[in-house]
């Protein structure tokens, strides 16, 4: 069975069918890279799937459970997990703390958070921290992250709370090309060790084609093609929709 099953999705505002009809799958574990030209509706199927948009039709099945229209924290509890979104961490703790928030939450402590509570689940956050290379940084003030590290920070906490897919909406957003890879390398590292399903939108066709299992491609709301990377370069619909026609994707930075 697929993780999630989107069965012709649809939201428009105003007159803008920002997202059209649009039905893909995701399988266990698979690594899905959805582009598309700006305003294509990427980030309205993400915030459908998320839960902060309801669709006005349409099916979003989540291991064969609809969950089209539920609120956010329910789909976050089933299983869904998002990062990127905004820094998400808490500037006044320290790194370490964030993560250990994360797994308290995880495991239905919340109400205990509050408490001292260093010790708890101190161990099981640094060595979250190790996996996605911030193990240093753990004693210090979340506020004096870098940019490229927060996002580190925020792929930890996503995965304390050991999501059955992942969204990730532009999560290289303001990087640069190397720093973009090292984190897509990384995130599809972390994953697959942990058969995860992703979800993600990139800008890089780089990174796209070098990471992503699978790619499906929106223009104007509409889902134009679904392949994998020879099949998507090759894909004349999709050529057209970036450059007119007959040039390559070589380099292209949308
Ligand atoms: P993408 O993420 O692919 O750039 P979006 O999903 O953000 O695209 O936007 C798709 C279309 O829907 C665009 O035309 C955009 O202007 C419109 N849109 C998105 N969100 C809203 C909103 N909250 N209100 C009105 N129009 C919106
Ligand atoms: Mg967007």
């Amino acid at each position: 069975m697929s993780v999630l099953d989107l069965r012709s999705l649809s939201k428009s505002f105003g007159g803008v069918h920002a997202v059209n009809a649009v039905s893909f799958a995701i399988r266990r574990g698979e690594f899905l890279a959805m582009i598309g030209p700006n305003g294509a509706g990427k980030s309205t199927c993400f915030n459908m799937i998320n839960g902060q948009l309801a669709p006005d039709s349409g099916t979003i099945l989540l291991e064969g459970k609809n969950i089209a229209g539920l609120a956010p924290r329910d789909i976050w509890r089933l299983g869904v997990g998002r990062t990127f979104q905004v820094a998400a961490t808490f500037g006044s703790m320290t790194v370490v703390e964030n993560v250990q928030m994360a797994l308290i939450s995880h495991a239905g402590e919340i109400y205990r958070l509050w408490r001292p509570a260093a010790s708890l689940y101190r161990a099981r956050a640094l060595d979250l921290l190790a996996q996605v290379g911030m193990r240093e940084a753990a004693d210090r003030p979340s506020r004096a992250l870098a940019y490229g590290d927060v996002k580190r920070i925020e792929l930890a906490i996503a995965l304390a709370n050991e999501p059955r897919l992942l969204l990730m909406d532009e999560p290289t957003a303001g990087m640069g090309a190397r720093e973009r890879h090292e984190l897509i390398q990384l995130v599809k590292k972390l994953v697959v060790e942990r058969g995860i399903s992703v979800l993600f939108t990139e800008h890089s066709m780089d990174v796209v084609f070098a990471y992503a299992d699978r790619i499906v491609v929106l223009a104007r709301g509409r889902l134009i093609a679904d392949g994998d990377a020879a099949a998507i370069r090759a894909n004349a619909q999709v050529r057209e929709v970036y450059f007119g026609t007959g040039k390559t994707f070589a380099g292209a930075v949308s």
